[in-house]
C-alpha cells in the first residue's frame, strides 16, 4: 500500500519558485507513484522522463491550480535508485531537474494453474489472431489523450471478494507465463459489472485470450479493462458515467472459472489497478 509520506520540494531558478509534492519516491514495480505541481506564471511544465519513456504533465482534473504526472513502474523493472528528469520552460526557456526515485522488489507471490491445453499450445490462426488482438490493444494503451473525463474518485467494478491480486507470477502447466496482470473479482456468470469512473469505451469484442472485452479511456493516459464477460452493454465510442453498468460476468477466453479480471493501463505501462484507485483516490482527487 502507499506510505503516506509526502515528499515537498520547492525549487528556486533564476527569479521563479516553483512547488511540487511527490506522493512516494520509493515505488514497487507494478505500482504508480503521482507527482503534483502547483501552477506558476512563468512556467510551463512539460514531461517526466524515465529512460527512454516519456510521461506527460497534465491539467489536474479537478482543481485547475495544478498540475500532475503518474509515473508507472513495470511489472519487470529491477530494485535500483531512477533519476526522472523535469522538463519544463521558465519564461519560453527550456528547463530541466532531476527527481529521485527508489523501485523496491514487489516480492510478488507464484501460482500454478491448469488450463486447457488447447489455450497454451495455440494453433496458428490462434496464435495469429491472439498477437493481432495483442497489437490492437497496445496501440490503444499508448494512445494519450490530453482531456481527462474524470470527475470524481474511481470505484471498483464490483464488491465481491478479490480471488487473485495483480502481480502473482503465473505458472501454467508447468510452464512461466508472465504474470498475473490485474485483480480477479469473484463473480458467478452474469453479475453485473460497473464502469470504475467516467469515460469513452475504446474497445468492446470478444478476444481470444480475455473473451469478452471492454476497455475504457479515461483520458490522460489512464484506462480500465473488464475481461471475461459474458454480454456488453456498450459499444466502441460510446460515453460512460462511472458505476454504469456495462456488461455482466462470465468466464470467456483463457480462464479456469468465472471470474471478472479487472486492469488498468496508465501512460501505456500495466499497473496494479487496486494501487491506482487507491493513489488516485486517496491522494490525487482528495
Ligand atoms: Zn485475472
Amino acid at each position: 500500500m502507499i506510505k503516506s509520506i509526502l515528499f515537498s520540494l520547492l525549487f528556486v531558478s533564476g527569479l521563479n519558485a516553483f512547488n511540487i509534492e511527490i506522493v512516494n519516491t520509493t515505488v514497487q514495480n507494478g505500482k504508480t507513484t503521482l507527482v503534483e505541481f502547483e501552477k506558476e506564471k512563468n512556467i510551463a511544465f512539460i514531461e517526466l522522463s524515465l529512460d527512454d519513456k516519456k510521461y506527460k504533465i497534465f491539467n489536474h482534473p479537478t482543481n485547475d491550480k495544478k498540475m500532475y504526472a503518474l509515473l508507472p513502474i513495470s511489472y519487470y523493472a529491477k530494485p535500483r535508485d531512477i533519476n526522472v528528469t523535469l522538463t519544463y520552460r521558465e519564461n519560453g526557456t527550456p528547463a530541466v531537474k532531476t527527481l529521485l526515485f527508489n523501485i523496491e522488489d514487489g516480492n510478488y507471490e507464484k501460482e500454478t494453474l491448469k488450463v486447457d491445453n488447447a489455450k497454451v499450445d495455440l494453433n496458428a490462426k490462434d496464435k495469429k489472431r491472439a498477437a493481432l488482438e495483442t497489437k490492437e490493444t497496445l496501440k490503444i494503451y499508448n494512445t494519450i489523450n490530453k482531456k481527462s473525463y474524470i470527475k470524481s474518485e474511481f470505484i471498483f467494478p464490483m464488491s465481491s471478494k478479490i480471488t487473485s491480486a495483480f502481480g502473482r507470477a503465473r505458472v501454467y502447466n508447468e510452464t512461466l507465463k508472465g504474470y498475473h496482470s490485474g485483480t480477479d473479482f469473484r463473480a458467478k456468470v452474469k453479475t453485473p459489472i460497473k464502469a470504475s469512473n467516467d469515460g469513452v469505451v475504446v474497445l468492446a469484442k470478444d478476444r481470444f485470450y480475455s473473451g469478452g472485452s471492454i476497455i475504457l479511456d479515461h483520458g490522460q493516459g489512464i484506462y480500465t479493462c473488464y475481461f471475461h464477460m459474458s454480454q456488453m452493454n456498450v459499444k466502441a465510442g460510446e460515453k460512460i458515467k462511472k458505476a454504469q453498468i456495462i456488461g455482466l460476468s462470465g468466464k470467456s477466453g483463457r480462464v479456469t472459472g468465472p471470474h471478472l479480471h479487472f486492469s488498468a493501463r496508465v501512460n501505456g505501462v500495466q499497473v496494479d489497478p487496486m494501487q491506482l484507485i487507491s493513489l488516485m483516490n486517496t491522494k490525487l482527487l482528495k
